[in-house]
This record gives C-alpha cells, structure tokens and sequence, in this order.
C-alpha cells in the first residue's frame, strides 16, 4: 500500500570528492533520517556485486538492505532489479536534462521507473521507520527524473567544493581494496578532465536548481560546512525542517560520527566513525602550473562560487 504524504527526500548532488558522503553520514545522525548513501548504485553495482554497506556487513547480509530488497521485490518479477537498471540507465544521466531543456516528453516507460522508484523508497521508509531519507547519489539527473514523481517530495542540497581541491584529490591513484569499501581500482583523473566535469555536473545542477525553484534547493559550499558545520547545520536545518543543531555542535567538537547504512559513496564510510576534518592539503601540494591550468580553464566557475 502507498502511504498518503509524499516521501521526503534529501537529495546531495554535486561533482565527487566534495564532501558528499560526509554531509549523508552527518544527517543520518538525526533520528528521524535516514542516510542512505548513494541510491542510485544499490541496483547498479552494489546488489549485484554484493558489495558493502556502512555498517560492515556486505549488503545481502545487511538487514536493513536485505529487508528493503525483499519488501521491494516481493510480488514482482524476478527480474525486477536488472529491469529497473536499464530504466535508471534512461532517465539518471544527463540527457534526462537535455530533454527536458528542450521541451521532450520523458516517454512511456518513465511510467515504469517512477512506480518502482517510489516502491523502492517506501520500503526504505517502512523498513527503517525514518521519515526523511538522504540519497547522496549526486547525479542531477537523477535528481530531475525524482523530482518528475508525483509521491516524493524533493529537497536538493548542491554541494560544491572549489575544483582545485577536487582535482588535486582526483590525481591521487588508489589500489582496489574490496575490504575497505573500494570495489575497483581508481586511477589518476588528468586536470582537464576533471575541470570539463565538474563544470558540466555543477552547471547541471544549476540548471535544475532553476527548475525546480528556489525554496527546493539549498547550495552549499564544502569549506563552510567543514569550516563552520553549526552554521551550516543550521541552514540545512531550516530548509529541511529539521533540528540539526545537536549535529552541528558535535562536528565543531570533532566528536566522530557513525556511519548507518549508507552504500556506495567515499569510503571514508566504512571507518566506522568519521569526524569533520577540513581538507585544504591541494594549497600547498598541488603544483602551481596544475592549479593554473584549472583556473585558466574553469576560472569564471570558480568565481561564481566565490573561489577567487
Ligand atoms: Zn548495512
């Protein structure tokens, strides 16, 4: 049965490497929210593959995750998730977007994936008991094709983080460790990729902050929340009508959070406990040509987000 209220969604978009996963564990730490990582990858990759979860255990051992799955997939067919993958495939990326800027209708079988996306988060909800679920999955497209369904009622918080520190953390290779949370190996990301991309996906979301309005989006900046997290806490609080004051006191105190049940997403998730730590190492580290290179490329971008 469907419940009646839309189902709350917070939703995280932004480019990777900007704190994204951090912000879901610090909001899951309210007891009527629900940090659940990055969604969109439960049906991609992370069931599939039986990867982990935050909490340690792989996710088909998971109870929470398991439980969902079950109560999401029962009565239907067996091939349900591979099914959902192809539509999530359709109507997540970016040309979502284009289509919509142009005016395109999202066809028949967005029908499809708007019924079993809000089966999926209702059975989060019911499973859980949470009344606010955080999807930190990041893509705006994704975000756009949420924002399409009727029964959920969207908040998007856009996260930016100057894209200096984003590509300095993007050159750092790093060797698969399935134990530690990271499936695959990642390999150095070359300065002009990352500042083509991170212009894309933060301009993305900008487009679909217009489009949404703007008491739907709130933007954050990385440095304030890891800077000022009780400030922070406190706007996010506001614009989810939530008391997050308790939150932000502790990440000032340092005092670490535990991750719940998030999936996919940094693996700092899998440490157990996390605490807010403010990462500017690229200002001394990164080769001066390198940050020059982002700027000449990116530097207006940078500017709109009060970077230099
Ligand atoms: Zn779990």
């Amino acid at each position: 049965m469907m419940p009646s209220q839309p189902a709350r969604i917070a939703y995280i978009a932004g480019y990777g490497r900007s704190g994204t996963t951090l912000l879901d564990i610090a909001l899951g730490q309210h007891d009527a929210v629900l940090g659940a990582g990055e969604i969109t990858s439960l049906t991609r990759h992370v069931w599939r593959h039986n990867e982990y979860c935050a909490c340690g255990n792989r996710i088909r051992d998971c109870r929470f995750w398991s439980t969902v799955c079950q109560e999401w997939l029962a009565n239907s067919d067996p091939t349900l998730m591979s099914e959902y993958c192809g539509l999530q495939e359709k109507f997540e990326g970016l040309p979502v977007l284009a289509r919509m800027f142009s005016g395109l209708s999202l066809g028949k079988q967005f029908a499809a994936y708007a019924l079993h996306t809000e089966r999926l988060v209702n059975a989060m909800l019911t499973c859980s008991g949470k009344q606010v679920i955080v999807d930190s999955s990041k893509l705006p497209g994704r975000a756009m094709a949420l924002a399409q369904i009727p029964g959920i009622d969207m908040r998007v918080i856009h996260m930016v983080r100057d894209g200096r520190g984003v590509a300095w953390s993007l050159l750092k290779p790093y060797a698969r460790d399935a134990n530690s949370g990271l499936q695959k190996e990642i390999r150095p990301k070359s300065v002009l990729r990352t500042a083509l991309r991170w212009s894309i996906v933060n301009l993305a979301v900008e487009y679909l902050s217009r489009q949404l309005g703007p008491d739907k989006v709130l933007r954050v900046r990385y440095e304030d929340f890891v800077s000022d997290p009780v400030a922070i806490m406190r706007q996010i609080g506001a614009f989810l009508e939530l008391d997050l004051q308790q939150i932000g006191s502790s990440l000032r105190n340092g005092e670490p959070v535990g991750p719940g049940h998030q999936v996919a997403g940094n693996r700092l998730r899998m440490n157990g406990s996390v605490a807010l730590t403010r990462d500017e190492s690229w200002r001394a580290r990164m080769p001066a040509g390198q940050q020059l290179s982002f700027e000449r490329l990116c530097g207006w971008m940078l500017r709109r987000y009060g970077y230099l």
